[in-house]
C-alpha cells in the first residue's frame, strides 16, 4: 500500500516511527516492541536508517516483519550521504526484493569526520540525488522527503531551504514529513510559506512526545527546535518526577495533535520510537477522535 493513497481521508490518523536495533543481540527486543506498536494498527510505521551504516543493517528486516505479520504499511528510511552508488543501488534492490514500496529518501547527517571533506567527489550530495536514483530504478516507489518548519540547520535562510525543498519535491517526493516541533504555529507558518512557493504535496507533521527531562536537551541539540515557555514550565515542574514527566509529555503531544486536527491536518506522524506504551497512550487519549 502506497502511503500517498492513505493521506486523503477527512478523519485523523496516526503513524509511528521506530528505529532498528544497533546489534544482533538487541534484535528480538526491538522486534517485539515494534510488533506491539503494529498491533495498534497505525496508518503506517516508518523505520529509520542509520547514517554512515550505524543502524542501517536491520531497517528492512524490521519493516518487512511489521508489514508481513500485521499488514501495517511500512516506510523504509534510506540515507545516501557519503555512500557509493554501488551501496545505495544494492540497498534499493533489497528494498524492492522485500516488496516495500514506500521509501523515505534522506541525505543523512554529514558524519563529523567528513565535515571538511571534498564533497565534490561524493556520489550523493543531497537527498534530491537519492530521489533521482530511486525513481530511475523504480518509478513506482512512493517517496517521502524530510522538511524543516524551523529551517534545516545548514540553510542560511528559510527562502533557500524552501527553494531546495521544492527541487526535492519536483524530483519525485510524493509527500513530506516534518522535523519535530513543539509550537504548532511554526508549522502553520511553514505550510503557508511552502504552499505560496508552489509546494503542493501532503505534509505530515512529526510530533515527538518528550517523556523524560534528559530527552529535552537531546531533542533541542538534534533538531534545533524552539521550546515554548509552556513546554519549559512543564519540564521545570515535572522533570524530576519520571512518572509525572511522562504523563505531562504525553498530554502535551496529545494536545498538539488535537490542535493540528482542529486545523484540518488529518495525518500526524508520532516519534514515539520503540515505546509501545507511549504510542498506545497517545492513541487511547485520542480514542473517540480516532474512532478506535
Ligand atoms: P537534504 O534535503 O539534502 O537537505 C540538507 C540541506 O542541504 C538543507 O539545508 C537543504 O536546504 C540543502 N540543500 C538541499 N539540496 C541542495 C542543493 N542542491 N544545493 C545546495 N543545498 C542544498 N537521519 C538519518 O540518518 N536516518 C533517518 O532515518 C532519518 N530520518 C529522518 C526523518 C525525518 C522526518 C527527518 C525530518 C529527518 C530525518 N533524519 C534521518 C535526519 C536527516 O538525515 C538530517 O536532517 C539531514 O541533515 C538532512 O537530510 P535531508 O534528507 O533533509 O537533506
Amino acid at each position: 500500500m502506497k502511503i500517498i493513497d492513505l493521506l486523503n481521508s477527512d478523519s485523523l490518523s496516526l503513524s509511528f516511527e521506530v528505529f532498528p536495533p544497533k546489534t544482533e543481540t538487541a534484535f528480538e527486543s526491538v522486534k517485539e516492541a515494534t510488533e506491539e506498536i503494529a498491533k495498534l494498527k497505525p496508518a503506517f510505521m516508518s523505520v529509520t536508517y542509520g547514517a554512515g551504516g550505524g543502524t542501517s543493517k536491520y531497517t528492512l528486516d524490521i519493516a518487512k516483519n511489521i508489514k508481513e505479520l500485521y499488514g501495517v504499511p511500512t516506510l523504509a528510511h534510506l540515507t545516501c550521504v557519503s555512500s557509493t552508488k554501488e551501496t545505495v543501488r544494492e540497498k534499493i534492490e533489497q528494498i524492492k526484493a522485500a516488496r516495500i514500496t514506500n521509501v523515505m529518501a534522506l541525505r543523512g547527517d554529514i558524519p563529523a569526520e567528513l565535515i571538511d571533506a571534498d564533497r565534490s567527489v561524493w556520489d550523493y550530495k543531497y537527498a534530491v540525488d537519492l530521489i533521482h536514483e530511486l525513481k530511475s530504478v523504480n518509478a513506482d516507489f512512493c517517496i517521502g522527503g524530510a522538511c524543516y518548519p524551523e529551517i534545516h540547520p545548514e540553510s542560511a535562510t528559510q527562502k533557500d531551504d524552501i527553494k531546495r525543498l521544492k527541487e526535492k519535491v519536483e524530483a519525485g517526493c510524493d509527500f513530506l514529513t516534518t522535523q519535530m516541533f513543539f509550537d504548532n504555529n511554526l508549522l502553520y507558518n511553514f505550510l503557508y510559506k511552502i504552499r505560496e512557493a508552489g509546494i503542493t504535496v501532503p505534509v505530515i507533521p512529526g510530533i515527538m512526545p518528550i517523556t523524560n527531562a534528559n530527552q529535552v536537551e537531546r531533542a533541542i541539540k538534534l533538531s534545533g527546535s524552539f521550546m515554548p515557555q509552556r513546554f519549559k514550565s512543564l519540564v521545570d515542574k515535572f522533570g524530576s518526577d519520571p512518572a509525572a514527566m511522562k504523563q505531562a509529555g504525553i498530554a502535551y503531544a496529545t494536545d498538539q495533535i488535537i490542535d493540528l486536527y482542529a486545523n484540518n491536518i488529518t495525518n500526524v506522524h508520532v516519534y514515539s520510537m520503540n515505546k509501545p506504551d507511549i504510542a498506545a497512550k497517545i492513541q487511547s487519549n485520542l480514542s473517540d477522535i480516532l474512532g478506535k
